[in-house]
């Protein structure tokens, strides 16, 4: 298996037609970014359209130290834009209205559609005509609960060009979770779809609409009007049975079809002008720690830097063809699915089933389809895809991919090297991009014609990021180590404050070290001066004084050719203080018996030493994920010491998973 040692060169010809060719060049654009971010920034945010033009005596200000007063960061503060507008028409008067934005991509092989820049313009005016007809102005919260279909698209700009601020809950939340969020951001107008199809499984969004609404109503607040997409007369059912059956409620005064006002809306809508420094959108994190805090994003700093390293870690070029999995409801969609994207007037695929459907090929046949060229998902999706037979990877044409991505975990070398042979054909870049829903875009990720790559590290800083790793008494740590990541100055993409509650932000990220944002992630910078991150600092383990990172053992027992996917937890141990206690899911064509465990303690012990031996290993068919696939360590800690007072899970994809896995516990636990 690759090691720290283990180097991968981007692929000659990539690597010469990159934005940035060589590590030397990258070298010297991220100091040029530190040392000079007026210059290196402003260059960039002159390509976009200001309204009020950027002064360079206010180009950036912050405070990020609780001692010297509240934290606060502003980027362009004073001057005016829009970021429709930027995307959109900027786009258009630069030749590229004729252009596919997007492709549409549905559930259903039979189904899909495109939309070019101009038509999407259209699109967008005439629904921020409708919801200014419904009172939406400038500051209003819009929730946002919907599949991935044009209209969600469509929505979002329309917020964004009348100033209002989106704030869009994946659909698949539940109707509580869903009414929390509502409750939260006080939102005005809610706009939905009456259903969608995932696999073969139905989701009827509206009917859990109705339910979240009637429940902030019994709370006191009243969503004013409900505008429901009708788009499963529209699609293809997995039985091809038609979707005629699906009754939809609507409340008289409150709900409306898209269908019947939008059409008939002006399709011109002059866009408001806001201050750089205006709510943009407002998103809850995925809440795999805890629960979901509402970070808020404003208009010009993240505009720029979601569109600058789209265009550098994805080296997307002017008629590749882009495609990044992520739902919507996710930071991940947001700035690498509409904002950064459209941005830079790319064509991008949008998907609205899952990898499994029809069949399990389903990702490769779509990249073969339209000869996608950068490839962007999370190790979830690419574990899930490993367990099946290669064959279904090698049987399509996937030779016009040129960079993969991959986000949401650290990816384990045992995925990276899969996705690098089977589906890169060791040429493609693969990027492995380290990035919050805090963070706005990439902060941590090697660039793909520049930066040699090695399977599990994020590598180097993005531009104007100046990663910083402490040790627990907040020293910094020179050269080779592991600390704390954190970061002592704001690139503009980063957070503003969480919704409403400015005293949580100050005291969830700036409050441990002082003069520092910290990520609550665990880092190590390698000898090379690569950055590797080893997981959330609460997910590490002591085991007789030695420190772990959970990432480091799960990679470990991924290794194993039975092992599909793995999570550690530390569980209370009399006299090592702490042991580890290991959740495996097997591959399917292995059988979890007396032999795998031992094989899987002694290959522990080999890679990383004795005292890592696991004590228990438990056999988890699934493990708890939340709705954007990440493991859940804080319930698994649970199960292992049989607690079950597992806390919030309103943000867990299933909830039976974790009554299996109690009901499983081995023997030995
Ligand atoms: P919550 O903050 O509510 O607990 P969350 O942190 O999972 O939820 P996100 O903002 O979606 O919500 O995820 C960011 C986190 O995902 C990071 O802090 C990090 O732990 C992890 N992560 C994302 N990308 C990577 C990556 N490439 N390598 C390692 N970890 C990653
Ligand atoms: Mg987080």
């Amino acid at each position: 298996m690759p090691s720290e040692k283990s180097v991968y060169l981007p692929d000659k010809a990539l690597s010469k037609n990159a934005y940035v060719s060589s590590f030397a060049e990258y070298k010297e654009m991220h100091n040029k970014s530190i040392d000079n971010p007026e210059e290196f920034w402003g260059d960039i945010a002159s390509q976009f359209y200001w309204e009020t033009p950027f002064k360079y005596d206010k180009f950036f200000r912050y405070n990020f130290d609780v001692r010297k007063g509240p934290i606060y960061t502003k980027w362009f503060d004073g001057a005016t834009t829009n970021i429709c507008y930027n995307v959109l028409d900027r786009n258009i008067r630069n030749g590229h209205g004729d252009k596919i934005a997007f492709y549409w991509e549905g559930n259903h092989p039979d189904d899909y559609s495109r939309l070019t820049y101009k038509n999407l313009l259209v699109e967008v005016c005439k629904f921020a005509n409708v919801l200014k007809s419904k009172g939406v102005k400038k500051g209003d919260r819009v929730a946002v609960y919907m599949p991935m279909i044009l209209e969600a698209v469509i929505t979002l700009l329309a917020c964004a060009r009348i100033g209002a601020v989106h704030s869009i809950v994946f659909a698949g939340f539940s109707a509580d979770s869903f009414s929390e969020r509502i409750s939260d951001c006080e939102a005005k107008v809610l706009v939905t779809a009456d259903g969608v199809w995932r696999g073969e499984k139905f989701l009827g969004l509206k009917t859990i609409c109705d339910q979240a609404m009637d429940k902030c109503a019994r709370n006191g607040h009243n969503v004013e009007c409900c505008i429901v997409v009708s788009h499963l007369c529209r699609v293809t059912t997995p039985n091809r049975i038609p979707n005629q059956n699906k009754k939809i409620n609507m409340k008289e005064g409150r709900d409306i079809w898209w269908q019947d006002i939008v059409p008939n809306a002006s399709s011109s809508c002059y866009p408001e002008w806001v201050q750089a420094e205006d709510p943009l959108f407002m998103l809850y994190t995925s809440g795999s720690t805890g629960k979901p805090k509402g970070v808020l994003h404003t208009t010009g700093g993240y505009m720029v830097y979601a569109a600058t390293t789209f265009k550098y870690v994805f080296d997307y070029k002017p008629n590749d063809v882009y495609w990044c999995t992520a739902d919507i409801g996710w930071i991940t969609g947001h700035t690498y699915v509409v904002y950064g994207p459209l941005a830079n007037a790319a064509t991008s695929i949008l998907y609205e089933g899952t990898p499994f459907y029809p069949d399990n090929d389903r990702f490769w046949v779509i990249v073969e389809k339209y000869k996608v060229n950068q490839f962007y998902t999370a190790p979830t999706a690419i574990r899930a895809l490993m367990k099946f037979d290669s064959d279904l990877v090698k049987r399509h044409n996937l030779s016009s991919l040129k960079v993969l991505g991959s986000v949401g975990e650290p990816i384990n070398p045992e995925a990276w090297m899969w996705y690098y042979k089977l589906v890169g054909s060791e040429k493609c870049s693969i990027v492995d991009t380290f990035w919050q829903t805090e963070t706005g875009g990439h902060v941590l990720t090697p660039l793909p014609g520049a930066i040699p790559m090695k399977p599990g590290a994020a590598s180097t800083p993005f531009f104007g990021v100046q990663p910083v790793l402490l040790d627990e008494s907040g020293k910094e740590i020179e050269g080779e180590g592991e600390g704390y990541l954190v970061f002592p100055r704001p690139w503009p993409g980063i957070m503003r404050t969480l919704f409403n509650n400015h005293e949580r932000y100050e005291t969830t990220y700036f409050s441990k070290f002082p003069g520092y944002y910290c990520t609550g992630d665990g880092a190590r910078r390698d000898s090379d001066g690569y950055l590797w991150v080893t997981g959330r600092v609460d997910d590490m383990l002591n085991v007789s004084g030695h420190l772990m990172s959970t990432s480091e053992v799960e990679s470990v027992l991924t290794e194993h050719y039975g092992i599909a996917e793995a999570a550690v937890v530390a569980k209370p141990h009399p006299i090592k203080g702490e042991c580890l206690y290991c959740f495996v899911t097997t591959t399917e064509a292995v059988v979890f018996d007396g032999k795998l465990l031992a094989e899987l303690k002694q290959h522990v012990r080999e890679r990383i030493g004795p005292f890592a031996q696991p004590d228990v290993i438990h056999n988890a068919p699934a493990l708890p994920k939340t709705r954007s696939g990440k493991i859940m360590r804080r319930i698994l800690r649970k199960v292992a010491i049989n607690d079950r007072d597992v806390g919030d899970i309103s943000t867990l994809a299933e909830t039976n998973v974790v009554e299996q896995l109690f009901a499983n516990r081995p023997a030995t636990a």
